[in-house]
């Protein structure tokens, strides 16, 4: 493995700050990090404390005062109650069906791929031909099953706590940029704010990294076991789910009976790690979402015991 350097500083040479000499600018580990990153997603990626952290800093290193952000409806409730925190300092944003063009006259296009918990995906096309800077958020696709920047985004979003870190012990989020001045302005500014991933956390990626694949792979054939089942089954009444990953949704008569009665998936929130969580979304985003929806996060637990789990909740 790549060593982990907790070091804050590190000597000047000949008398002058070499490659690293303060954590907040750079650090060994990090960078490693962000090079096996980057080239998953073939471009320049750097890491922050939390997905969270990594969407602030990119709105804040890419849109003034009095710009609009046009955001895919229907994603990370989170994304949206982010970029409401900061309309008091002048942005503002509007929410978009991201299945078709984004609306004219914005300066920020933000899609999910796929959305988090209505797994539509964008329309890639029609978001490249704007004029303003695309964004995905690739969170629930991973590397292994989209690489944005190669469907036009200029800038690709991971909440790293999920799929990329994998093992639910990780928080931590990375930006991956097209081209380097984006990168070089991202990096300035995040040296500035100080919203930077520490060492260790960036090691527990590195580590992570190298099973992403299998781990990707397992958990989308079970996934894809698991969403058939859920269609044939009576007491589910639709099933989201976009071929790939280990994310899906599905409507239920009555969730928090669902949630409260599995045994072996989780009554837990997020996704992405290795043990699959469940959990009714309404209690967190209201009646955005329908009262009868479930989020799934499938992990590496045996399909068929997990199928069992999920027929004796439905009931
Ligand atoms: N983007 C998506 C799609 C997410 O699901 C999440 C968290 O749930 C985030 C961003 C925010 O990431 P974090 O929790 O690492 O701050």
């Amino acid at each position: 493995m790549e060593p982990l350097d907790r070091s804050t500083i590190w000597p000047y040479e000949s008398g002058e700050p070499g490659r690293f000499y303060y954590q907040r600018y750079a650090h060994p580990t990090g960078v490693a990090a962000e090079e096996a990153l980057g080239g998953l997603e073939g471009g320049e990626a750097l890491l922050f404390p939390s997905g969270s952290g990594a969407i602030t800093a990119l709105v804040l290193a890419f849109c003034e005062p009095g710009q609009t952000i046009a955001l895919a409806e229907g994603g990370y409730y989170g994304t949206a109650l982010l970029l409401g925190a900061l309309e008091k300092w002048g942005l503002r944003f509007v929410e978009f069906d991201q299945t078709g063009p984004p609306p004219d006259g914005v300066d920020l296009v933000w899609l999910e791929a796929p959305s988090n918990p209505f797994l539509t995906m964008p329309d890639f096309e029609a978001a490249a031909a704007s004029p303003a800077r695309v964004v995905v958020d690739s969170t629930a696709s991973t590397p292994i099953y989209l690489r944005p920047l190669e469907h036009g985004a200029d800038l690709v979003l991971h909440s790293a706590t999920k799929y990329l870190g994998g093992h639910s012990d990780v928080l931590l989020g990375a930006v991956v940029c097209r081209s380097r001045a984006d990168a070089d302005q991202l990096r300035e500014l995040r040296g500035r704010l100080g919203i930077v991933a520490a060492p260790d956390p960036c090691w527990l990626l590195l580590r992570s990294l190298k099973t992403l694949r299998v781990r990707m792979e397992r958990i989308t054939a079970s996934a894809q076991q698991l969403a058939e089942r859920l269609r044939a089954h009576p007491g589910v009444e639709v099933v989201r789910y976009p071929g790939f990953g280990g994310l899906l949704s599905f409507d239920v008569g009555d969730a928090r009976k669902v949630e409260t009665s599995v045994q072996v998936v989780k009554n837990a929130t997020s996704l992405g790690g290795t043990e699959s969580v469940i959990e009714s979304r309404s209690r967190w985003e209201g009646d955005r979402v329908p009262a009868g929806l479930l989020r799934l996060s499938v992990g590496l637990e045996n399909p068929d015991e997990l199928w069992a789990d999920l027929e004796q909740a439905l009931g």
